[in-house]
């Protein structure tokens, strides 16, 4: 039996920033997921990029890897959204964010995140990871039984190892099954639609430019990348679709997938031309009734998976891992058991109303815009309009896209634990 002050199922995006914030902050972690780790980093594993907000920048810092990826991620310093017909032709009334709003009097501004590949992310925690004495890495394995009692909780894996810890952590993502075993309910439903994830090269500079044009079948995200090797200018897109027309869409060939793309993504950057693999993901929301059980937490997508219209989940899950590791080690110091209930709770309480404002909100948002009715489409392109003229109002949506607000963990708040 191996013992550790944490066990964390699941080495995706989450789990990994997890165990990394935990290892560096002295709690001996243990690390499990069933793919092989090399294997994440590939090019074939996950076509996405990820918005990393602001904050959750700092907290990538205060681990050690925002160094790794910082030359590979490009600013966002304006994000622009407006409503868009079948034709891709965006409204004339649209809102605009300029990061520039949300810095302090007197203070340089900052951008308000970063766009960066999966790839990336996945390559420099990974690399950190396996550098962290305190954290040990096992994979490929998977967790055949789980048992927690007032104690300590204990994992049985496949390979026969196993693993005894003072509390475990489900980032198992969206499909675990951690959080059912142990009883715990989800609120949760599919959008009956299909993100289509891909990247662009097009001719004119993004020039930092975020842009997400509501479409009726859903949003279409524009996200700027750092320009190619050979200074081709990049977006990543993030195309959801109703999801019969998104299958008969990745289905298409080259050119009239190219003629598709082009109309939807409009003639803004010039010529545009959609290159390398098309990746898909069907898009639902899973929120868990509670978060914790006895010795047991849920964190990032095992706890809430929404819509990416707003590219906040793993934001989310970046703030969930800075307050469960504050948590933790306070408890730690204080001589006190990492799986106690009230330490739990203390977590739980953190980040409920920040997840819940959140999945509210980029649900509701989906629902308002994925569609084609006239009178709704008139109320969102004056609202939007309006919103665009009430320099406060952009402010508070810039500070909360920047995940400024609330009551911030030291690691968010760029503070070592
Ligand atoms: C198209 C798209 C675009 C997005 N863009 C953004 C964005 O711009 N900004 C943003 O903040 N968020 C974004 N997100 C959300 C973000 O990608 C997710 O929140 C994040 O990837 C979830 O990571 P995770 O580690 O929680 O889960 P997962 O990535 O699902 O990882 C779970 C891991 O657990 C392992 N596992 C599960 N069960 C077991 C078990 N029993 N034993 C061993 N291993 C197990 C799996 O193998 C897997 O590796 C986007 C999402 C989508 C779909």
């Amino acid at each position: 039996m191996e013992r550790f002050d944490l066990a964390v199922v699941g080495a995706g995006l989450n789990g990994s920033l997890l165990a990394l914030a935990a290892g560096e902050a002295g709690l001996s972690t243990a690390l499990v997921d069933r793919v092989p780790l090399d294997l994440m980093t590939e090019a074939g594993f996950d076509g996405r990029t990820t918005a990393i907000a602001y904050t959750s920048q700092r907290l990538f810092e205060a681990v050690g890897v925002w160094a790794d990826v910082a030359g590979n991620a490009e600013p966002i310093l304006d994000i622009r959204i407006s409503d868009a017909g079948h034709d891709g032709r965006a409204s004339r009334m649209f809102l605009h964010f300029d990061h520039r709003e949300a810095a302090a009097e007197g203070t340089a501004a900052a951008p308000m995140g970063w766009i960066v590949e999966n790839r990336l992310l996945r390559t420099a925690l990974l690399r950190r990871l396996a550098s962290c004495p305190a954290v040990a890495l096992v994979a490929p394995d998977e967790v055949t039984e789980s048992h927690r009692d007032a104690d300590r909780a204990e994992l049985v894996l496949k390979s026969g190892r196993r693993i005894a810890a003072r509390l475990l952590a489900s980032a198992e993502g969206r499909f675990g099954s951690m959080r059912e075993e142990a009883g715990i309910g989800a609120r949760e439903w599919s959008y009956g639609q299909i993100a289509l994830v891909l990247v662009a090269h097009h001719e004119r500079p993004h020039r930092g430019v975020a842009q997400e044009k509501f479409l009726p079948g859903g949003p279409f995200a524009i996200l700027p990348m750092r320009d190619g090797p050979n200074g081709e200018h990049r977006s990543s897109i993030v195309w959801s679709e109703d999801a019969a027309l998104a299958r008969r869409l990745l289905a298409l060939d080259e050119a009239h997938f190219r003629t598709e793309f082009a109309r939807r993504f409009g003639d803004h950057l010039g010529a545009v031309e959609p290159v390398g693999p098309r990746w898909s993901h069907p898009l639902g929301l899973v929120h868990a009734e509670r978060y914790i059980e006895e010795r047991l937490v849920l964190v990032g997508d095992a706890a809430h998976g929404l819509h990416p219209i707003a590219g906040q989940g793993y934001n989310l899950g970046v703030r969930d891992i800075a307050a469960l590791v504050e948590v933790l080690v306070d408890a730690k110091r204080l001589g006190l058991d990492l799986g106690a209930a009230d330490t739990l709770e203390r977590y739980a309480q953190w980040r409920r109303a920040d997840n819940f404002a959140m999945v509210a909100a980029t649900d509701l948002l989906n629902r308002l815009f994925s569609n084609d009715s006239a009178p709704l489409r008139l109320a969102r392109d004056l609202g939007l309009a309006a919103v665009n003229r009430v320099p406060p109002l952009r402010r508070f949506f810039v500070r909360h896209a920047m995940g400024m607000v609330g009551d911030l963990p030291r690691l968010i708040r760029g503070e070592r634990l």
